[in-house]
């Protein structure tokens, strides 16, 4: 279930998540929202489900593209958890190594995602 390589993606997930969420905090210049608020609150009773369920509200508060980028993360980290990190989606082949490092939130190998691509008629992402 959990390879050696699918630990080292989820430390990289992991460590993309806590940047992103820094990220987002720092471009909000110190304002608390609600949901922030309710974060705080929610961290004084300190354990990590409480700590997750304030990092699921802050995250309903962000931007749309930030929030796609969450949810993208937390779907692979699902998938590492579940053993199905790394395959893609719509064909099941391995996907490449490379591609995985360069974007752990990957879900289709090269083709199938140009395929994709072609078919929704949206811009690929840029920057990963
Ligand atoms: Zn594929």
């Amino acid at each position: 279930m959990n390879t050696p390589i699918s630990d080292t993606f989820s430390q990289q997930l992991r460590e993309m998540r806590q940047t992103l969420l820094a990220q987002l905090r720092e471009q909000r210049g110190g304002k608390i929202g609600r949901a922030e608020a309710a974060a705080d609150a929610r961290e004084q009773q300190s354990d990590d489900w409480a700590q997750a369920d304030a990092e699921r509200d802050l995250s309903i508060a962000l931007e749309e593209r930030e929030s796609a980028e969450l949810v993208a993360i937390d779907d692979a980290l699902k998938r590492v958890a579940d053993g199905s990190f790394g395959l893609c989606v719509d064909c099941g082949v391995s996907i490449p190594t490379a591609r995985l490092h360069a974007n752990p939130t990957s879900l289709r190998c090269v083709a199938c995602q140009e395929k994709l691509e072609q078919a929704s008629g949206e811009a690929p992402r840029a920057g990963y």
